[in-house]
């Protein structure tokens, strides 16, 4: 490793991908990409075994892929500084090796305290709303002592041993300096009884292990920073740089979050929003570009992606915004791809004969999530029972009897033309206004609404006739004259 940025996405296993963490990838990723030689690391965060969910790390290798995060190395590619799940690199003693060494360093001490008994006075003391802070007793028993203790077969933890006075800094490149007074800090354990790393120290020793020069992660770890730091000292390694990001919220108050039932990545994909239009938005969410440009691809979010332009507070998740950037980038596909892309949710409601592909253009303008889609253009396969008093439209200066004339107009039209194409529909119904001393609207909404049975209709009365064909069409403005006779 020479002096290349190194930045880890370093997720615990533990289900879906919410947009908070894919978040924190994709500024991970952005923080790497920035230096031509930059390796973005993925590492599973496996340790706290209870809370991992079967699956969750395909979900993980799924999402990064669907979303172009190409890691460089990883659990399923390799490379120089693996493994690259947190429990191999248990099994093949990484942590246990380290823990012993930071004893002897006096970082940290043997602890034969129950787990549960530690923890039960914490609850008591937060039940009784007072600080709780453990101070081991253990602290007191020479390592020499206890690693005998250890030998004869006695189940202990590693803690780490905060000074007793002091305070320690850290430097955040969004937060700035930080200072605690360390009489504030716990003696946390490092190493369970079960030999599995904590959090607390598996993260300073992976971080160290793999070259890690930049640090993102949520904001939530803030607070642990000074005891990581304290880790690192104890080492004598060097201290990366380190980049909490501030929360993505639901609204003011709280964090967004599955068990509220907010949407996931892949909830968002399933309903019909782009990977590329979500990446956009979320990098966004507490990032702020120096220019008002809106739309990113992700060549151009590692250009233009700037760390001193992160944000403090939180940001909220906004679904509408979101939803006008995915139809933005839904109107600037090239038609084919897009027609690929759109085809399987137009065959949702499409099963008649007509033509896809300029369904597919016409919606293409209109269209802001995939979704959407279906119910835009059920209308080709059944009209719709649709009310009468939809003729009545104030702007189009339409009522019941106006549409009457207009379709009886459009109708003796439409039967006379053999060509059936846009261009010819276009200029046929286009004299209608004149010779009948009507307003276009008053002509080609009655018509629309003729035969889609909808007031509001992706693409006008001419494209959608056009796609109907001269039968249906026709056919369809029959029926209308009918109930409206
Ligand atoms: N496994 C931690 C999480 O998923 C990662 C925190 C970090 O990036 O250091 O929250």
């Amino acid at each position: 490793m020479g002096d290349e940025i190194r930045t880890r996405f370093a997720p615990s296993p533990t289900g879906y991908m919410h947009i908070g963490n894919l978040r924190t990838a994709l500024w991970t990723y952005l923080i790497a990409k920035k230096d031509p030689n930059g390796k973005f690391i993925l590492r599973i965060e496996d340790t706290d075994q209870a809370r991992q969910v079967e699956g969750a790390t395909e979900i993980i290798y799924e999402t990064l892929k669907q979303c172009g995060l190409k890691h460089d190395e990883g659990p399923d590619i390799g490379g120089p500084v693996g493994p690259y799940v947190q429990s191999d690199r248990m099994r093949v003693g990484i942590y246990l090796k380290y823990a012993r060494d930071l004893v002897h360093r006096g970082g940290a001490h043997y602890c034969f305290c129950k787990e549960e008994d530690v923890e039960a006075q914490r609850q008591i003391a937060n039940a009784r709303g007072v600080a709780f802070k453990f101070n081991d007793p253990c602290r007191l028993i020479p390592w020499e002592e206890a690693e005998k203790r250890i030998e004869a077969g006695e189940s202990f933890t590693v803690r780490q041993t905060i000074p007793a006075t002091g305070t320690t800094s850290f430097n955040d490149e969004v937060f700035g300096t930080i200072t605690v007074e360390n009489s504030t800090l716990d003696d946390n354990i490092l190493l369970k009884s079960d030999g599995f790393p904590t959090y607390n120290f598996a993260n300073v020793i992976d971080d160290h292990m793999m070259g890690i020069t930049d640090v993102v992660r949520g904001m939530e770890y803030l607070s642990s920073a000074p005891k990581y730091n304290l880790l690192y000292e104890a080492y004598g390694w060097e201290i990366p740089r380190y980049v909490h990001c501030p929360p993505v919220m639901k609204d003011e108050h709280h964090k967004l979050s599955k068990r509220n039932g907010d949407a996931s990545f892949a909830d968002l994909v399933a309903k019909g929003y782009l990977p590329e239009a979500i990446l956009n938005y979320i990098a966004m969410l507490g990032w702020a570009p120096e220019t008002d440009k809106e739309i990113y691809t992700l060549e151009e979010m590692v250009e233009a992606f700037n760390v001193k332009r992160i944000s403090t507070s939180g940001a909220i998740f906004d679904i509408v915004k979101l939803t006008s950037i995915n139809g933005i980038w839904l109107r600037n596909m090239d038609l084919d791809t897009y027609y690929e892309l759109v085809k399987p949710w137009i065959e949702k409601a499409v099963t008649g004969g007509y033509d896809k592909k300029k369904i597919a253009e016409i919606l293409q303008q209109r269209v802001n999530t995939l979704a959407e889609i279906p119910e835009m253009i059920d209308f080709f396969d059944t009209m719709p029972d649709y009310d009468l008093e939809l003729y009545k439209n104030k702007k189009m200066k339409t009522d019941e009897a106006i549409s009457l004339k207009a379709l009886k107009a459009v109708r003796e039209t439409l039967a006379g033309v053999t060509e059936w194409t846009q261009p010819v529909l276009h200029d046929t119904l286009m004299e209608l206004p004149a010779k009948m001393e009507m307003k276009n609207g008053q002509i080609l909404f009655p018509l629309r609404l003729a035969i889609t049975g909808k007031q509001f209709t992706p693409g006008g009365g001419i494209e959608i006739a056009d796609i109907l064909g001269k039968d249906e069409t026709l056919r369809r403005i029959d029926a209308a004259i009918a109930r409206l006779s």
